[in-house]
């Protein structure tokens, strides 16, 4: 016996039973059958002895009550038959190995392969029906909703990362009535999907192409009595606050996505993915540049000229001293070295720090004097000159 079998044959013909034949039926059924096929009874008839296979065959599956589950669900998952071969195969093949899919113990033949099957089908579709749970209620998990929602960061908390409470609605099962859609609790497993809440689309073609089952909306189940709440969907809206971890060094605009932490699954199935757009406030005097952080510093003429020592204030951490070389002009973009933000891989970029020198409003008569003094001392010295040059040559 194969798994192709399993799905092709109707057992309960064989054992000529109607599908909901009880378990005495189907043993009165067997035996009454297998004594008129015995082959000691039948000898050298061939025709009798391939009918009495097949009889011990519909009997393996259905006088076990497990596999006689696995038997239905697989039929009226696969609908009964409905893997015809495809326009290009040959008569019995099939456009896949069903063999394959189910794992070689379903291979084999007799008795063997009777016990093989029971396993390898065991395995697909107990992880399809979620079995052994109630026996009633064969519904998929599935997974929870993906969430969007938005949060503002003040311009440190990005550079450093920050936990932040997010407010966020979100389906959820119902409570009134426990997400089942029923106002008693205690819906019906639909019958057209046989509680899958999906469809085959089509025939022929792989299993793998299914729609939302149009009768109970891919939920698996249907509400006889919809839960007043909820109008049967089984569905309400919630809102909860949840604290969220925002890496280091997310910048304005970013999209970040955080794994598992969107609604929650149903039946078992994994939660949703949470995506967080990230707005972030500007800084009064940092700003970036991706990993680098930016700062301007105003210097004195005489710092600029004469060259000095600068403490430059770093973000959240302490001052920086750069060494101003003589002559440095205006606009000089210098680097502090690990004083930008957060990197992915933990280190920190630059603090990139432009030089501005500034002009005092008012001075002093002593400085007064000391400027006085020194264009005095640069008489003759044209800082346009080049200027005047070059607009003449162009
Ligand atoms: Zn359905
Ligand atoms: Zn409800």
């Amino acid at each position: 016996m194969s798994t192709k079998d399993f799905i092709e044959k109707d057992y309960y013909k064989v054992l000529g039973v109607p599908k909901d034949a009880t378990e005495a039926e189907i043993k009165k059924a067997y035996r009454k059958l297998a004594r008129e096929f015995h082959p000691d009874a039948n000898k050298g008839n061939t025709k009798a002895e391939e009918r009495f296979k097949e009889i011990s065959e519909a009997n393996d599956v259905l006088g076990d009550p497990k596999k006689r589950k696995e038997y239905d669900e697989a039929r009226a998952l696969f609908g009964n038959g409905g893997f015809r071969p495809g326009p290009g195969g040959a008569g019995g093949s099939f456009n896949f190995d069903l063999g394959d899919l189910f794992g070689g113990g379903a291979q084999g033949g007799g008795q063997q392969g009777a016990g093989g099957f029971g396993g390898g089908l065991g395995d697909v579709f107990g992880g399809l029906f979620n079995r052994g749970s109630s026996g009633t209620t064969r519904v998929q998990p599935r997974r929870g909703q993906d969430i969007d929602t938005e949060v503002t960061l003040s311009f440190t908390e990005a550079i450093e990362g920050a936990t932040v409470p997010l407010r966020m609605s979100s389906q959820a099962p119902c409570k009134a009535c426990s997400g089942t859609g029923d106002a008693n609790g205690n819906p019906r497993v639909c019958p057209t999907c046989v509680g899958t809440g999906q469809v085959a689309r089509g025939s022929g073609g792989g299993f793998s192409l299914t729609d939302p089952c149009p009768d109970c909306k891919g939920r698996g189940l249907i509400a006889e009595n919809p839960c007043e709440i909820c109008k049967g969907s089984g569905r309400a809206k919630s809102s909860r606050t949840m604290q969220v971890r925002i890496p280091a060094g997310v910048s304005d605009g970013q999209r970040i996505r955080l794994r598992g932490k969107g609604a929650p699954g149903e039946r078992g199935g994994p939660a949703g993915d949470l995506y967080v757009s990230v707005h972030v406030d500007t800084h009064p005097v940092f700003g970036r540049k991706g990993d680098n952080l930016t700062v301007t510093v105003p210097v004195t003429f005489s710092e600029a000229a004469l060259g000095g020592e600068v403490r430059v204030p770093t973000l959240g951490g302490p001052a920086v001293t750069l060494k101003l070389p003589p002559g440095t002009p205006n606009g000089r973009t210098m680097r502090a070295r690990g004083k930008g933000a957060v990197r992915k891989d933990g280190t920190r970029g630059d603090l990139l720090v432009t030089v501005e020198v500034s002009v005092p409003t008012e001075l002093s008569g002593k400085a007064r004097d000391a400027l006085e003094a020194y264009r005095e001392a640069t008489v003759g010295e044209d800082p346009r000159a080049e200027l005047f040059q070059a607009a003449k040559g162009a």
